[in-house]
């Protein structure tokens, strides 16, 4: 609780001055000590709702199986176990680095294919030199206002994905403050469809004084590892690759060649 108390001393600019007035301070405190409780008081939400003309549960959708899912309308989901974090300039965004390692992943954009893994060989050779791209998992901070501040505990487990600019900025600051998993950070995006952002460090990471939170969080790690770099693009053989291209030749001789030649000794 020290940490939490010594705020003021850590936080700098108008972001974080704003968003740790006491009041604030003590309704967060209580917010990320009982998570539990606020999932409690969502499920009960759920149960009390009032019964609609024809009850859903009425309907046999007829299959069980993990790509079918039943949700309030309204609910959207990613394709990806594991989503990348997309910034808007309407809003800025409270995230916290979950882990002192970075992972550092190259990649291809194949025109009106999309992105692919580099995989050092005939990726290189035939597209050129790679992008390189700077993967954090973090805790994003789903519900805040439009200046990051924390609305509730509702959490949830992203990458953060950033060029060698931004991840820049992110080293200046552990320069200068420390491992920068002991933070939360402020991210407000200039342009959306770059991802231009600035990163402000706001304090310490809130998620880290629950303790349901951080069991929460080290589960979804555990159990998604292979899937944290799926959304910067797909892994591909060298002959999908070729396919892709367009540079598969189809078996037998080319068409071109002569048999007369072939055959004749003289
Ligand atoms: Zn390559």
């Amino acid at each position: 609780m020290k940490d939490f108390e010594d705020l003021d001393d850590i936080v700098e600019g108008e972001v974080s001055d704003d968003a740790f007035g006491e009041e604030f301070e003590d309704s967060l405190e209580d917010e990320f000590e009982d998570a539990i409780l606020v999932e409690e008081t969502a499920v009960a939400k759920q149960t009390k709702a009032t019964p609609a003309l024809l009850d859903f549960d009425s309907i046999d959708l007829g299959l069980s199986i993990p790509g079918v899912i039943v949700a309030e309308t309204g609910t959207k989901i990613s394709r990806f176990p594991v989503e990348r974090i997309r910034f808007t300039t309407s809003k800025r965004e409270r995230i916290s680095i979950i882990t002192d390692k970075v992972i550092i992943v190259k990649t291809h954009f194949i025109e009106d294919f999309g992105s692919i893994i580099c995989n050092g060989s005939a990726c290189c050779e035939h597209i050129g030199l790679p992008s390189v791209r700077y993967l954090f998992p973090i805790v994003h901070y789903e519900d805040t206002d439009k200046k990051g501040k924390p609305l509730s505990a509702d959490i949830s487990v992203k990458v953060l994905t950033l060029g060698k600019d931004n991840y820049e900025d992110l080293l200046t600051i552990a320069d200068n403050k420390g491992s920068l998993t002991q933070f939360d950070l402020v991210v407000t995006c200039t342009d959306e469809q770059y991802q231009k952002c600035s990163y402000t460090e706001a304090g310490v990471a809130m998620w880290k004084k629950s303790k349901k939170l951080l069991n929460d969080v080290a589960e979804v790690l555990k159990k998604n590892g292979k899937n944290l770099v799926l959304p910067l693009g797909r892994t591909m053989t060298d002959a999908q690759l070729n396919r892709v291209l367009g540079m598969d030749t189809p078996p037998g001789l080319p068409a071109d060649v002569d048999l007369d030649d072939v055959f004749n000794d003289d």
